[in-house]
């Protein structure tokens, strides 16, 4: 993709109920499509609207037709039907006031707020870590219970001092609140470049020198670049189980001595799996943490 700007989208809107927002999420993430938000009125809890942006040059009438085919087996366990969906070409300004117009302050953990960037601090929040963010167009502004739990894991155990690596960094969110509880540098890498830029947008939008938050578009091979040779001491990672599983054989190189990792984007089930290929290549796992049917595993050498 080279100039996001140019780019025409297809919106879908679906209203879900709200049993099926994790499943349809975990879905349209294994599919590789980011592009998602979760809208909901407070008023009524039980519903929710899916919203996604598919490039319209890659979705002919027919793929639209199959990913739907797709996500309607997800409400079958839950005894409900997926309602018809609704499909709107927009341009790309469409899709950034999309965002904007649903986002809120978000309190995460005791102490971090995550701050659209055209928001105020409101007044019960000022004794918060606000971390600003634009959503841009990558996905991880802190909603999705991954991305808290990778969150409040920091938040526990502040990452003082420590150099600190982003595997797959999204809206940059964990190396902004990494660098917001005391990191001294961030190396953040992720395959999509949309990704790539929003995480600078971020450290600029937060006044970070981005000698502390360096970004590269890419993985595990773009990360080592940017280490130079010196290895970090956490390394967080919020992809999914399948993709952790592909890219774990690499943590070793990636990490110091004492290196730790917080590994996210699994489901509570597939934990048992990625634990056992941890701890074949020599790792140790301390703690898993849950939030609804997400995981967060703590893991250090053994
Ligand atoms: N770290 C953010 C975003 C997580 S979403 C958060 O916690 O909220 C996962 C991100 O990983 C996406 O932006 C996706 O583009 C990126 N990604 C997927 N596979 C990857 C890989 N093999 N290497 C690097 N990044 C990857």
């Amino acid at each position: 993709m080279n100039s996001a700007s140019a780019l025409l989208w297809w919106r879908l809107e679906l209203p879900i109920p709200y049993e099926l927002e994790e499943s349809l999420f975990w879905k349209l993430t294994d599919l590789g499509l980011y592009r998602v938000a979760f809208q909901h009125a407070p008023e009524v809890p039980a519903e929710r609207t899916l919203l996604a942006w598919l490039p319209t040059s890659e979705w002919s009438e027919l793929d639209r037709d199959q990913l739907m085919a797709s996500l309607r087996p997800l409400a079958e366990p839950f005894g409900l039907t997926l309602a018809n969906p609704i499909w709107c070409q927009v341009a790309d300004e469409d899709w950034s006031l999309g965002w904007k117009k649903h986002w809120q302050p978000d309190p995460v953990g005791q102490r971090l707020l995550i701050l659209p960037a055209w928001l105020e601090v409101p007044e019960e929040h000022c004794n918060r870590l606000v971390l600003r963010m634009d959503p841009g167009s990558a996905f991880g502004t802190g909603s999705h219970p991954t991305t808290r739990l990778c969150l409040e894991a920091l938040e526990k155990n502040p990452p003082q001092g420590l150099r600190v690596a982003d595997l797959g960094c999204g809206s940059g969110v964990l190396g902004l609140a990494a660098l917001g509880l005391g990191a001294r540098q961030v190396l953040a890498v992720d395959t999509d470049s949309l990704a790539v830029s929003a995480s600078r947008e971020n450290a600029e939008l937060n006044g970070l020198d981005l000698d502390r938050l360096r970004v590269a578009l890419g993985s595990v091979d773009a990360l080592e670049s940017l280490l130079q040779g010196q290895a970090v001491d956490l390394l967080l990672c919020n992809i999914l189980a399948p993709v952790i599983e592909a890219l774990a054989p690499s943590f070793d190189q990636l990490l110091s001595f004492k290196g730790r990792c917080l590994l996210s984007g699994l489901l509570v089930d597939q934990a048992p799996r990625l634990t056992a290929v941890l701890e074949a290549l020599g790792w140790r796992v301390s703690c898993l943490t849950k939030q609804g049917q997400w995981g967060l595993l703590d893991v250090s050498r053994s």
